[in-house]
Formats: structure tokens, C-alpha cells, sequence
């Protein structure tokens, strides 16, 4: 059966719900699909869920690996209130998010399910450790990491219920928090490596959503699991649509007329880099008439939890977010999520886009990148914060860091092959571009693409910007664009740069293009954009040449893009308003 088999072996099946003739001999089979029904009212299993819970009630540890909202809980839920196979007792579940556990606990209470909860907020310790000591036992037990770390009296109560055979499953959910990998890493996680030597009978059930291998090993081993059962699904979100744009100077524009267009009082998050960003980019969507707040780690608890409940209740439509919004989000119908800013990782970028249509319906995951961006990205990986030196994280962290954030722009820049092949692929995961339904930005204009060998331009341009900066002159990507492409304008007849050999010399590039080629030469570190302040308090970007300029100049590098002659406008602005209002009529939502 697929629980003997390791992770990697076990194929993505196509059938949604299981073919139950495959387990009706199973001792535990009848019990599980009467509890489905009776308490949970559910008809039928998602994928996995019933193979994991057989596999929990045979006694064996298990790792399930399911995309967000895939349906985890129900896999340590329903085998909590089975009375065969291994449970016997508590079930105890930890879980990082206070609102996390309420919100299940809530649920399962609203089914009738004896649920306890045990954390930093629970009143009455005494009458939730008598419970615990007296008869009937509940079916489970919520914690949080910090309490099963740090209280005594829960240590001797779980002592006590390991004696006498009470204790049926540990339970670590959202399991990626224990590994220093990722960026919801919590400390109190790290003391969950303790239970297999404490409690060395006690089955160990490990999920989450994190589709990274390497951090899947880090859980498996820091959780020390043995002969454990695994599951795995694809990845694929079948219902999100990815769509990548060039971050132009007026993204605020783009983004609301995106929004108003698409997706107008649709629910939302736009996630940024920094705090001060997102309160920015939250008052200028406000200043348009968005119903918008910001949210980050530095507001108040109160704030956030404020800003959480007028979005979880629809009276506010968007969310301007770092990605302190993330964990425990769980709004079924989010239509879209945008990243206004690089996401530092694939990984996270899947994470955050998984947060758009949880319920099934369509919805539209749109980021722009900037190869400015970027550069602010490895600055931070590469200065200490605040200048302090010690916060600088390790040379090898760094360069983890530097490949991933690397990645996230070969991904943008990649307007070839579908953005499901490229993401899947980055989580190991083979997918045959066909099943995207072009529902990616690449599939859905793929046909018209062409490629074209820019090398001889490419060495054109870093040609003219060698000039510049020998001559000291002081240039921007524009100024340099419009010499290039043979503009006819007063600034640069005055500057004489209609004189330089290099003028004109891609007046034969369709304008789309020759952005590109500009961008791909600084991601290659042909070109290098400078930021200097202007007396006025201005930043400006001048471009200089890159640290490789030279070796791409001598002809060291073959440069080819891939280009889409008309390419059509994702975004159209609100003045060409019949063509979107004919198909917003139509109410064709999140197609292309
Ligand atoms: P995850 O923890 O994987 O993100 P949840 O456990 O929160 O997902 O489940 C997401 C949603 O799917 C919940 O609303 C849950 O009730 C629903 N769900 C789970 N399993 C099933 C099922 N077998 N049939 C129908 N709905 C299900
Ligand atoms: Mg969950
Ligand atoms: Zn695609």
C-alpha cells in the first residue's frame, strides 16, 4: 500500500476520493467511515486523508505533506474520536497560532467532540488538568509548543497518562516550525524533538504544507519519526492563476486597476517587503477609495488582531501585508494576492499565493518584480541589521538566501515555460504543461513567442554605457534606452548623445524587447543601477556598468530572450474601459 513506500514513490494519484474496495478488510475501515459521517457529516475522503489515518491507527508514525487547505486536520481529527487501532486516551495536538487552535477547537465542539485546550490564554489550568486526570478523558488536547516546553505540571500529567497507556498521538502541526529553515521557525518547536525519548511508545503524526525537501528531511529527523507512514500530493493549485509583471513606476496605478477591473470589493492581500511599505502602499489604495489596511509584526496585538477580524468579516477588502500575515490565514474566498515586492523565496511565494482560493474557485496570484528589488534583497541578506554585525546570519545562510532569492527572478524573467512547470519543479515535482489549462501567464500567450539572439545589442549598450561613465556623466536606464532606440528628443540632442556610435542602435527592437534586454543585462550584472540622493531629498537611479560588463561586452556570453511580439496587456488601464467592461459582463473572472 502507498504507506510502505517512501515519499518520493508516492505518485500524485488523479482520483480525488479513494476507491474504498482497496480497504474494506481494513480493522479499522468500518469505524473511520461511520465517524466520517456521524460526527463530521462529510461524505467522502479527500486524497490521502484515509490512507493517513489508517496508517495512525495501525500505531505508525506519520508525515503528510498537503498543500493549504487540503484538509490535514480531519487525518488526526477523526482517528482522535475512534475508539480502535492505537487511540486509547488523548490525542494531543500542538499548534503554533492561538487563533489556529481556537478556531478548530470552536469547530469540533460545534460537533459534539470532548476538546480541550491548553495555552497561554486558558483561565482555568486546574479544571483542564482534572479532566485530564479524571474519566472520561477528552478525545484531545490542544497546546501550544511553549506550554508543553515550559509547564511542569503538564509534563507530569502527560507522565502520568503515558503510565497508563493514555496517551494515544502526538500531534505537531504546521511541522515546518521546528526546522531553521523557514521563515515560521519557532524556538518552543525545537523541544518536540524530546517526545520520542520521553514517550517512546507514543505514534508521532507530522503535517504541513512546506513543499521544500530539504525541509521535509529537517522535520523527519528533528521529530526523529521511525518507519514512519508518508504521504504526499501534488502541489499543482489548479484553481490560482500566476501572472508576472515588470514593476513600472506607477505600480500603485497598476495594482488598482487591477483590482477595480478584475476583481472590484473581492477580497485580497498584497503582500510588501517592509512595514514601512505596506503602511505607504495601504494609504495610497485608501487615497483611491480601497477599503485597505496595513498589517506587520511591529503593530500592537490588539491592532492586528483588529485588522484580521474587520478583513476575516469582509469589512475591509485588502490587506497590505508583510509576510508576519501568513500562518493560520484562513479566509476561503481570498480572490487575489499580489506581490508588490521580490518574495525573498520560491518557497515563500508559494506559500503566500496558496493563501488565494482556498475555496476552489479561481483566483489571481499577480507579483512584480524589479531587478531593483532584488538588489534590495541581497543588501539586506548582506548587511547586518542596524549595524550590528552579529545579526549578520552565517556565510552559508547568506548564500542559501542569495540562491533562493536568485531563483525568484530566473522564474520572473522566465516568459517561456508555464509557471506550474517552474514551481512544481522547484518542489521536485515533474508536471506536463498541459494540465495548466493556460492558466499561467505563459501558457495563456505561449504560442506567439518568439526567441531572438540579442548578443550583438547587448554588447552595444553596455558599449554606450561604458562611455557614460568614463565621461562622468551621470545617466539614467531611460535616458540610456531612448539613445539606444534613436529617440529624437531635446535632451539628447543637447547632451550631443545623437553623435554616439551607439545611437540608434536598436531602433529596430520593438520597444517591449528592448526593456527586457535592459533588465536581463542588469540581473546579469552587465549594467548596474546606482541610487544617489538629489539636493531636493530624490532618490535617482543612474546606470553604470556591472561588475561583468566587461566579459559580456567581449562577446563572453550569448544573450538570447524570449519575446512576444503584441504581447497582450494583463493590465488594461481604466481608460480603455470598453474592452474590460465587455469582459467583466461577461463575468468571466480571472481569465486572461
Ligand atoms: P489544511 O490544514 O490542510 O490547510 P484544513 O484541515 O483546514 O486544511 O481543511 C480545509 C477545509 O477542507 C476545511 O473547511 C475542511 O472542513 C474541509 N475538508 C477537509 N476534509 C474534507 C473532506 N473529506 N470533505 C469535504 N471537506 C473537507
Ligand atoms: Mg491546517
Ligand atoms: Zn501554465
Amino acid at each position: 500500500s502507498a504507506a510502505d513506500k517512501p515519499l518520493d514513490e508516492v505518485l500524485p494519484s488523479t482520483e480525488e476520493t479513494p476507491d474504498h474496495t482497496l480497504f474494506a478488510n481494513n480493522p479499522y475501515y468500518n469505524e473511520i467511515m461511520q465517524k466520517l459521517k456521524s460526527v463530521f457529516r462529510l461524505k467522502d475522503f479527500r486524497q490521502n486523508q484515509l490512507e493517513a489515518m489508517l496508517a495512525a491507527l495501525a500505531g505508525r508514525d506519520v508525515f503528510v505533506l498537503m498543500p493549504t487547505g487540503g484538509g490535514k486536520s480531519l487525518c488526526y481529527q477523526l482517528p482522535a474520536v475512534c475508539t480502535g487501532g492505537s487511540t486509547k486516551g488523548v490525542t494531543i495536538v500542538v499548534s503554533p497560532l492561538l487563533s489556529l487552535m481556537t478556531n478548530q477547537v470552536d469547530a469540533l465542539q460545534a460537533k459534539d467532540v470532548d476538546v480541550l485546550v491548553w495555552n497561554s490564554e486558558t483561565v482555568d489550568h486546574g479544571e483542564v488538568m482534572r479532566r485530564l486526570r479524571g474519566y472520561p478523558k477528552p478525545s484531545l488536547l490542544y497546546v501550544s509548543p511553549e506550554k508543553i516546553k515550559d509547564s511542569g505540571a503538564l509534563k507530569s500529567i502527560f507522565g502520568d497518562l503515558y503510565r497508563v497507556g493514555q496517551l494515544a498521538r502526538f500531534v505537531v502541526d504546521e511541522a515546518h516550525c521546528i526546522s531553521t529553515w523557514g521563515q515560521d521557525f519557532r524556538e518552543a518547536y525545537q523541544y518536540l524533538g524530546t517526545l520520542r525519548e520521553t514517550y517512546p511508545d507514543v505514534p508521532i503524526m507530522a503535517l504541513t504544507a512546506t513543499a521544500n525537501q530539504l525541509m521535509v528531511d529537517d522535520i523527519m529527523q528533528r521529530l526523529k519519526l521511525r518507519n514512519c507512514a508518508r504521504f504526499k500530493q501534488s502541489f499543482n493549485r489548479t484553481n490560482l492563476n500566476y501572472l508576472i509583471l515588470d514593476k513600472k513606476t506607477k505600480v500603485i496605478e497598476d495594482i488598482y486597476t487591477f483590482i477595480n477591473t478584475k476583481h472590484r470589493g473581492e477580497t485580497g492581500i498584497i503582500y510588501c517587503l517592509g512595514r514601512d511599505k505596506c503602511e505607504k502602499v495601504a494609504g495610497q489604495l485608501r487615497q483611491k477609495g480601497l477599503r485597505a489596511k496595513h498589517f506587520h509584526a511591529l503593530m500592537s496585538v490588539t491592532d492586528k488582531e483588529q485588522v484580521l477580524q474587520e478583513w476575516q468579516s469582509d469589512r475591509i477588502q485588502i490587506v497590505v501585508a508583510t509576510i508576519a500575515f501568513g500562518m493560520g490565514i484562513d479566509k476561503p474566498n481570498v480572490r487575489f494576492v499580489i506581490h508588490h515586492d521580490l518574495p525573498k523565496s520560491l518557497d515563500g511565494y508559494y506559500q503566500e499565493t496558496g493563501r488565494a482560493g482556498r475555496d476552489q474557485k479561481p483566483a489571481d496570484c499577480l507579483l512584480f518584480y524589479s531587478y531593483r528589488d532584488y538588489k534590495v534583497i541581497l543588501k539586506m541578506i548582506n548587511n547586518p541589521k542596524n549595524g550590528d554585525p552579529s545579526e549578520l546570519a552565517s556565510p552559508e545562510a547568506r548564500k542559501r538566501q542569495e540562491s533562493q532569492v536568485k531563483m525568484v527572478m530566473q522564474y520572473c524573467l522566465n516568459v517561456s515555460d508555464c509557471r506550474r512547470v517552474q514551481l512544481l519543479q522547484f518542489f521536485n515535482e515533474k508536471f506536463d504543461r498541459r494540465h495548466c489549462r493556460q492558466f499561467c501567464d505563459n501558457c495563456s500567450h505561449g504560442a506567439a513567442m518568439i526567441e531572438q539572439n540579442l548578443t550583438e545589442e547587448a554588447k552595444s549598450i553596455i558599449d554606450l554605457v561604458q562611455e557614460f561613465h568614463h565621461t562622468g556623466q551621470l545617466v539614467t536606464l531611460d535616458h540610456c534606452r531612448s539613445v539606444f532606440k534613436g529617440a529624437d528628443t531635446s535632451v539628447i540632442r543637447e547632451r550631443g548623445h545623437n553623435r554616439l556610435p551607439q545611437y540608434g542602435g536598436g531602433k529596430h527592437l520593438d520597444s517591449e524587447l528592448l526593456e527586457q534586454l535592459f533588465k536581463r543585462l542588469c540581473y546579469l550584472e552587465g549594467l548596474d543601477e546606482v541610487s544617489m540622493q538629489t539636493n531636493g531629498g530624490w532618490h535617482v537611479y543612474y546606470l553604470k556598468p556591472g561588475k561583468r560588463a566587461a566579459e559580456i561586452s567581449s562577446g563572453g556570453e550569448e544573450i538570447r530572450l524570449f519575446y512576444r511580439p503584441r504581447a497582450p496587456k494583463l493590465i488594461k488601464s481604466s481608460s480603455t474601459s470598453t474592452a474590460s467592461k465587455a469582459r467583466k459582463g461577461k463575468g468571466t473572472k480571472a481569465q486572461k
